[in-house]
């Protein structure tokens, strides 16, 4: 079976150089504890493989929903899951594996589990932008196993097949916004460049590069040009208003809600540190005011993560909310996603009696990412939509 909508000439990619080595570990951990919607008809097609009677049980009062996708009104299925994990009827508990890629091929399954973790956009440019979500395990492993720069790289749309079949349905961004101003895809672009170049650099600490994006985003929200911080030529700009941001987004969420949190995201964890009883953490998850004494994102041996993982970040600027027109996910959230790893974090060095090693951070980060996937964080708790730095106190608790 062929997919229909695949383009018959596959448009060039830009995606991290590192991304390349991006591989599924197979294991299944985004096939349960979803809500996935597919499209109805290829939800049709994948329930078909089930063998009688479950095609009927798969889709007996599914529910739908129908959006624009391009313009174009589609209805989306979510598929009956397997209790009580949620799991997908076809993912095999024994071996951890996709029964339909396996004994069918992948060309049959939803595109949305043939791309995922890949995010692809056009945004007119000849090449296609292609982002990997750090939710997975595995982006979130090539993003700390490189110590070097963050590089993209533009790939000729055959060189890598499996890349370009995961790109193969790009989605089309509206519009990004800063609070009221419009930001044009080559000026966004422009934009992301810099930033990217300015992690790369590490010519500032990685919390002082979060708090000089956060106040030059502010700026173009203020009607101003984007322009980043020189270290050399601004090197005393006083960031102590975010300082305190950051520090109330750390301590934001309630401990309960980030246990409930991690036992879901546990499944994508795979670090041999981590022990299976999990039933101690939430409450480790307590927000205390010293947690820079156990988690100091200043840390020499953990920089050099922090710095790709906002890199990865800075990169994927079009990532933003099917909901929202602002720069919701790649950039909006980006300060609490770091404050809130800082917190998981914490709990973790809590609740095993360790200081803080660069695995824990690596599931700190992906477990926060996964967390802000299901939340909408209001315009007026980033930090750019608030008060103009050293004017007061940010508005920042998101409950
Ligand atoms: S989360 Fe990533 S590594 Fe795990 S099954 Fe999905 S794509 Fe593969």
């Amino acid at each position: 079976m062929t997919d229909a909508s695949k383009p018959p000439a596959p448009r060039p990619l830009r995606v991290s150089a590192d991304m390349q080595s991006f591989r599924c570990n197979q294991k299944g951990c985004c096939c349960h504890t979803w809500d996935i919607h597919f499209l109805a008809d290829e939800a049709l097609r994948l329930a078909s493989y089930a063998p009688e009677p479950y095609p009927k049980k798969l889709v007996h009062g599914a529910p739908t929903q129908e959006v624009f996708i391009g313009g174009e009104r589609r209805l989306l299925m979510q598929l009956n899951t397997v209790l009580p994990k949620r799991r997908c009827f076809f993912l095999s508990e024994s071996e951890g594996r996709c029964e339909v890629h396996a004994q069918i091929g992948p060309e049959v399954l939803p595109h949305l589990c043939r791309a995922f973790p890949v995010v692809s956009f056009d945004v007119g440019e000849e090449a296609l932008e292609v982002y990997h979500d750090a939710v997975c395990p595995e982006v979130l492993n090539v993003i700390a196993d490189h110590d070097g720069a963050y590089d993209v790289a533009t790939l000729g749309g055959s060189e890598d097949a499996d890349l370009s079949d995961r790109s193969s349905r790009p989605l089309v961004p509206r519009h990004l916004s800063i609070g009221d101003r419009m930001l044009a895809h080559e000026a966004a672009l422009a934009v992301r460049d810099l930033l990217v170049q300015a992690a790369n650099e590490r010519r500032v600490d990685p919390m002082r590069l979060l708090a000089e994006f956060s106040y030059s985003i502010a700026d173009v929200a203020r009607g101003e040009m984007f322009t980043l911080f020189d270290p050399e030529t601004d090197p005393h700009r006083d960031y102590g208003a975010f300082e305190a941001f950051f520090d109330q987004c750390v301590g934001s969420h309630q401990a309960r809600a980030l246990y409930s949190l991690i036992r879901n995201y546990q499944r994508f964890v795979f670090e041999e540190e981590f022990p299976d009883n999990w039933n101690d953490l939430e409450q480790h998850l307590e927000f205390r005011e010293d947690w820079k004494d156990r988690v100091d994102p200043l840390r020499e041996d953990l920089q050099t993560l922090l710095y790709r993982f906002m890199a990865h970040r800075f990169y994927s600027i079009f990532w933003s909310s099917r909901n929202y027109d602002h720069i919701a996910i790649a950039y909006g959230n980006l300060a609490h996603t770091v404050a809130t790893a800082m917190r998981f974090a914490d709990g973790f060095c809590r609740w095993l009696g360790r200081p803080l090693q660069r695995n824990m951070l690596k599931v700190a980060l992906g477990a926060s990412e996964y967390f802000y996937r299901g939340i909408n964080v209001p315009a007026n708790a980033m930090l750019w939509f608030g008060p103009p730095p050293n004017e007061g106190e940010p508005e920042g608790a998101v409950e």
